[in-house]
């Protein structure tokens, strides 16, 4: 299998250094969501991450702009995806959303297309059953941030085939990634480990027993974490932890994967962490401080 042509929809947090790390690997990047402003705010987000990357000599000017020229941009989620070898669905965690977004996708992309989703908990195999292609769907569960983290999760659903698990790793380790396979139930590995954990230190914090600050530090400073898991709530967004823990708790149907009402509270108010401004911490544009919300001070 020959990957030329990558197609990334949906340009958020994960859309963004998706897209960064396959146009950095020589790769033709089409990067596609609903709106040209959205649009606009990636591609200047994905020229900040790599300027920070020529200031500290890891690329040069060069490849700072070879890499920005192998990114097109596209509102038309038909004409992004006709020419595709590859589509890394990356838009919002809502079922209805994926599933109609593969519906699309699998009428206009070419036959030999792979299908992939960075999905953090959806199972692949629904996903796949509204496609004419199930053989060909698969995850490929980057983290965040992409340009920096490692790890691919590959979730083989219940037809992905071999053929399609084998090309996902080795283009994975093209990038630079460490690819580790694992099977399709809710939550996959990373997120049926971390999300309770998080859920957890929310339900900490909503019990009184000790507060922003000293939750973080506890874990940062106690178990060798190098962020703290209300931290990291904020950096992944409280509604897309949100949305992983309903549906570990619906799928397993277990009450100890409920998430705490303090996380539905802060979601349904718009605090939905880093990328609104305010979650657990206060973000201000330019400061690198962390201050802990007046919310919980
Ligand atoms: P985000 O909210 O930052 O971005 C989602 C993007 O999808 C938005 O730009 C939105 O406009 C776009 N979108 C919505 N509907 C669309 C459509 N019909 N067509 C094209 N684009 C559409 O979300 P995110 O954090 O980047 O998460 C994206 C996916 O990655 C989710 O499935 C999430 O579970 C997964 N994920 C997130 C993280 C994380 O740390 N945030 C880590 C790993 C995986």
């Amino acid at each position: 299998m020959e990957f030329k042509n990558i197609t990334v929809i949906g340009a958020g947090t994960m859309g963004n250094g998706i897209a960064q790390v396959f146009a950095t690997a020589g790769y033709a990047v089409t990067l596609s969501d609903i709106k040209e402003d959205i649009l606009n705010r990636a591609v200047a987000t994905i020229n900040t991450n790599l300027d920070r990357m020529v200031k500290k000599e890891i690329i040069s000017e060069v490849d700072k702009s070879k890499t920005l020229n192998h990114i097109s941009v596209s509102t038309d989620l038909q004409s992004a995806v006709s020419n595709a070898d590859l589509v890394i669905e990356a838009a919002t965690e809502k079922l209805d959303l994926k599933l109609s977004i593969f519906k699309s996708v699998d009428a206009f992309a070419p036959k030999h297309c792979i299908l992939a989703t960075n999905t953090s908990s959806i199972s692949l195999t629904q996903i796949a059953a509204v496609t004419t292609r199930p053989d060909k769907v698969i995850g490929m569960h980057f983290m965040n941030p992409v340009p920096v983290m490692k790890l691919v999760e590959v979730i083989r659903g219940y037809n992905t085939s071999q053929e399609v698990t084998d090309a996902v790793f080795d283009l994975s380790k093209i990038l630079g990634k460490v690819p580790v396979e694992v099977n399709d139930y809710p939550g996959f590995v990373a997120n049926r480990i971390l999300m309770p954990m998080i859920n957890e230190s929310i339900y900490t914090l909503f019990e009184g027993v000790a507060g922003v600050e000293e939750i973080d530090t506890v874990m940062k400073l106690g178990m060798a974490h190098p962020m703290g898991p209300l931290q990291l709530a904020d950096f992944i967004g409280l509604d897309v932890c949100l949305a992983i823990l309903n549906i570990l708790y619906d799928g397993f149907g277990n009450p100890k994967y409920a998430p705490c009402p303090l996380l539905v509270n802060m979601v349904n108010a718009g605090k939905l962490g880093k990328k609104s401004g305010e979650g657990f911490y206060i973000y201000e544009p330019g400061s690198k401080d962390l201050k802990v919300s007046s919310k919980f001070q």
